[in-house]
């Protein structure tokens, strides 16, 4: 190891024993770790995680770490969040050091405001860490940059997943910003999205990319347009996790392919 890295990792926090860790764990490579992510798998002895963390970053934590599933799986009824925080709480008192391990960034969609505010209200020390979202990942790991000048000022994180009550969501106001759309939790709601944002005046010819376990072995990349978009996931059995992008940014995709076919590296 480069001796500028081992410094970096010398000085990297210690987990103390009492202290809870709410940490991102990114979209699943482990190459897009953080440091600080690392150090807390190297020092936890409990890790409690959801389903989202890919199993090759767990495989990273101390030998003599134990684990503890929070999510939903298969069908079966998950711990609410009021259990975790319960747990994560009583983990910490009982002077564990508690890594939480969340995918992608643990306060993107992820219930991690929610679970720093419980642990703040105990007054059980924490420490955020943040991760890779995989909303941003999984357009950089498609070659669709998220911002380029002249395409898009802006880049709106939206969750498809949402109900009819105060959380709905006014799909016709974000159409009309014209700026590209990322959709979290995206599959199952998205007949209704699609349709919503073409009554509200998007082109059914705009470009949509979806990514599906972006940066883990499934990886699958579609690319297609909004009038067809639900029909093709169908289709093709694309299943969560997956991003969504709706916007013009997803056209470079293509012309970045065919540039790239002409240098060494290749892109995904
Ligand atoms: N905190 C997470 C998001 C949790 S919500 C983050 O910052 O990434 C769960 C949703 O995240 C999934 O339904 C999917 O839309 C997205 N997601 C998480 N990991 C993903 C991955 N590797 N590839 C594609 N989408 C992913």
């Amino acid at each position: 190891m480069i001796d500028a890295l081992k410094t970096a990792m010398a000085r990297l926090p210690v987990l103390e024993p009492g202290h809870v860790w709410l940490a991102g764990a990114g979209p699943g490579d482990p190459g897009l770790l953080t440091l600080q992510a690392l150090a807390g798998l190297g020092q936890a002895d409990v890790i409690v995680h959801d389903a989202l963390v890919d199993p090759r970053v767990l495989a990273l934590a101390h030998p003599g770490a134990s684990f503890e599933f929070a999510g939903k799986r298969g069908g079966k009824p998950s711990p609410s969040q009021a259990n975790i925080t319960d747990r994560l709480i009583a983990l910490a008192r009982a002077k564990h050091r508690v890594l939480r391990l969340k995918g992608g960034d643990p306060c993107v969609f992820g219930r991690g405001g929610e679970e720093a505010l419980a642990l703040a209200a105990a007054g059980i020390p924490f420490r955020i860490i943040p991760g890779i979202t995989s909303g941003l990942a999984a357009l950089t790991i498609a070659s669709i940059p998220a911002t380029l000048r002249g395409v898009n000022q802006a880049l709106i994180l939206v969750t498809g997943h949402c109900g009819d009550g105060e959380d709905a969501i006014d799909w016709g106001a974000l159409a009309r910003t014209r700026q590209p759309i990322v959709l979290y939790m995206g599959l199952r709601n998205l007949d209704h999205i699609a349709a919503a944002l073409m009554a509200a005046g998007l082109d059914p010819h705009e470009p949509v990319a979806v990514i599906a376990a972006a940066t883990q072995p499934e990886q699958r990349i579609l690319i297609s347009e909004l009038h067809r978009i639900v029909a093709e996931t169908r289709e093709l059995e694309f299943e969560a996790p997956a991003i969504i992008a709706i916007g013009a940014i997803v056209r470079v995709r293509a012309k970045l392919l065919a540039l790239a076919g002409r240098v060494a590296e290749m892109v995904a």
